[in-house]
């Protein structure tokens, strides 16, 4: 059954800071390198603690509700046909994913991210109405509270929710904060108090100068996926901060010495 949600309103005027130095760094899209492929399923425990033990700079996780306002990591919006958002967290007592884990809570994900070691990239995904988006971003902003996590040094936010970005803006000043659609310019963005980009590469080669807008208005600027050697070398060119990839040991040894610490 669907739960009615409250949520508070939220403070009309924000501190801009940005917490990435303009670097490039390294994220780990949907948990590991070739995590299928080596055994370790996107958006698991196993591979978050993988990247600690690697010390890749950044692990990407995704965030959905289910209808009972369970925040799970996940990064489909439906699992076996089923939609998060239409089904209760106890619908997916059954599923594992492909290492065996069940659907992991949030709060179980955020357990291993205190042990550190790797910034969490927290994608919050869009869902179907304001109110459980900004349901969702409060529960989040509780939770990393809970596990001693709400730190601009330990997560970053990214999302394709304009809502959502909009919110994060206002409770969590000082923190990265990245949209992630790439039909807006850096100006556009800043003009919403959201300091971040983080668009597909395919909009970087559209739109050649907009990591320099971005960086000339302290933005920071992540760039998705980028796997292939070519794709990855033009991005280290146009200085981005941060090259999220399911191929992170292949962009840390073309980045050498430049990667972030
Ligand atoms: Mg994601």
């Amino acid at each position: 059954m669907r739960k009615a949600i409250r949520f508070a309103a939220i403070a009309a005027f924000v501190t801009l800071t940005v917490s990435c130095a303009p670097k490039i760094a390294i994220t780990a899209h949907r948990g590991y390198w070739n995590c299928e492929e080596a055994g370790f399923a996107e958006n698991s425990i196993k591979s978050l603690e993988l990247a600690q033990k690697n010390h890749l700079w950044g692990s990407e996780f995704d965030v959905h509700m289910t209808s009972d306002l369970v925040l799970v990591v996940h990064h489909d919006r439906d699992i076996q046909g089923k939609s998060i958002h239409t089904h209760d967290y106890a619908d997916f007592k059954d599923y594992r994913l492909k290492n065996g884990e069940k659907l992991p809570t949030l709060d179980e994900y955020l357990t291993q991210g205190e042990k550190g070691g790797t910034v969490l990239v927290f994608e919050l995904k869009q869902q179907y109405d304001k109110a459980h988006e900004d349901y969702m971003v409060d529960k989040s902003i509780e939770a990393l509270k809970r596990h001693g996590l709400f730190d601009p040094k330990k997560v970053i936010f990214i999302s394709f929710s304009m809502n959502i970005c909009e919110r994060v803006a206002a409770l969590c000043p000082g923190f990265t904060n990245q949209f992630l659609s790439g039909n807006m310019s850096p100006e556009e963005i800043l003009a919403k108090n959201i300091n971040g980009i983080d668009y597909h590469y395919s909009v970087f080669q559209k739109n050649p100068t907009w990591v320099k807008e971005a960086h000339d208005r302290k933005m920071s600027v992540n760039v998705w996926t980028v796997d292939k050697e070519e794709d990855i070398k033009e991005m280290i060119g146009q200085d981005v901060d941060c090259i999220t990839t399911n191929e992170p040991m292949k962009v840390r040894t073309l980045l050498g010495r430049k990667e972030r610490k």
